[in-house]
């Protein structure tokens, strides 16, 4: 019986493709939540349902990882889906790479270190991540990844199980996604290789301004390594950014190969999984209220009055409802 009131709607604090997300007081506790508004119009209209349930399934299936965002509980109203999840204040990745460039490698093995481990888990519970990008990936207070949005999340793929949607990023998009080939959770690696290697020379590989220019890059340019990258780092490079799916790293064992690659040979996952390891950087965080890693273009908005002063469920007798048959979901009573 969640709803809208039981919140104050503090601060916007980021956007998304389908809505807006918000820092939230929950009224009854006190608690700091990011809660994710996105409009069941918009949904429809770029009929994306699947991709949002997906999100929610997510959220069923009880998905919990040190290094993915914990996702509370959804609720809707009639024009509205709201999901409640963990608030994350260390800022973006790409907000902190953008700011110094590039990383140098240690730093850039400690995030990817994370990434994999939440990766891994994703797949051994046979969801493919599809969406890895730096505006996905947070930091938390104390410097630790949090990957958050579940909305391309692909359910149900056995190891080299394909499916051929085409999404994600056009920066980040492996070779067969763009050949709208059946691709697998190789993609996920792939993508792991784009975000390692802009942390360490501050662009995406292949890129270029031109975007068809960069789509030719990525199907037919071999990678270009620069610069004094140790040969464990180029190696995982040209292993991960690997334009055959079949021979890319990760395509035999999965997250056991990335584990076992001799870039990551100063990691003990163990350490890394229990956060043992102090992160190589601090967000430097003063508390909740503390919004100094958020864009001010989203901070500097007014919250609008629609979030909470929404009708509820019950009013409304649109099909829009029943497109989201089940989404609203509770898990235990620490969600309510
Ligand atoms: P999304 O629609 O999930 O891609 O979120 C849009 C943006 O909102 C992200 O790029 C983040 O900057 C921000 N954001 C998303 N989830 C959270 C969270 N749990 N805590 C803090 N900020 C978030």
């Amino acid at each position: 019986n969640a709803k809208p009131t039981d919140f104050d709607f503090l601060k916007v604090i980021g956007k998304g493709s389908f809505g807006k997300v918000l820092l939230a007081k929950r009224k009854c506790d006190g608690t700091f939540y990011a809660v994710k508004v996105l409009h069941k119009k918009t949904i429809l209209k770029k009929k994306e349902q699947t991709h949002i349930m997906a999100e929610r399934n997510v959220l069923l299936k009880n998905v919990k990882h040190p290094f993915l965002v914990g996702l509370h509980y959804s609720f809707q109203t009639s024009e509205k889906l709201y999901f409640v999840l963990d608030y994350v204040n260390g800022g973006e990745l790409f907000f902190h790479l953008q700011r110094e460039r590039c990383f140098r490698e240690p730093r850039a093995r400690f995030y990817a270190a994370e990434v994999a481990s939440a990766i891994g888990y994703l797949h051994s519970l046979n969801i493919i991540y599809r969406d890895l990008k730096p505006e996905n990936i947070l930091l938390d207070c104390q410097g630790h990844i949090v990957l958050t949005d579940f909305g391309l999340c692909k359910e149900g793929m056995e190891q080299e199980e394909t499916t051929s949607t085409f999404c994600g990023t056009p920066e980040y998009l492996a070779p067969e996604v763009l050949k709208k080939q059946p691709y697998d959770r190789t993609v996920d690696w792939w993508c792991l290789g784009a975000v390692l290697y802009e942390m360490l020379f501050g662009l995406p590989p292949f890129y270029s301004r031109d975007v068809s220019q960069m789509y030719d890059n990525i199907l037919h340019k071999p990678l270009q390594i620069q610069g004094s990258k140790t040969v464990a780092a180029c190696d995982i490079l040209q292993g991960l950014l690997h334009k055959d799916q079949k021979r890319r790293l990760g395509a035999k064992s999965d997250f056991l190969e990335i584990k076992n690659h001799v870039f990551f040979s100063p990691v003990n996952w163990d350490d890394l999984y229990h956060k043992r390891i102090t992160p190589p950087f601090n967000p430097n965080v003063a508390g909740p209220a503390d919004l100094r890693h958020f864009d001010p273009e989203f901070t500097q908005e007014a919250v609008s009055t629609s979030i909470t002063h929404t009708p509820d469920l019950a009013a409304s007798s649109s099909s829009a409802s029943d497109a989201f048959l089940g989404f609203s979901y509770a898990p235990t009573e620490e969600g309510i």
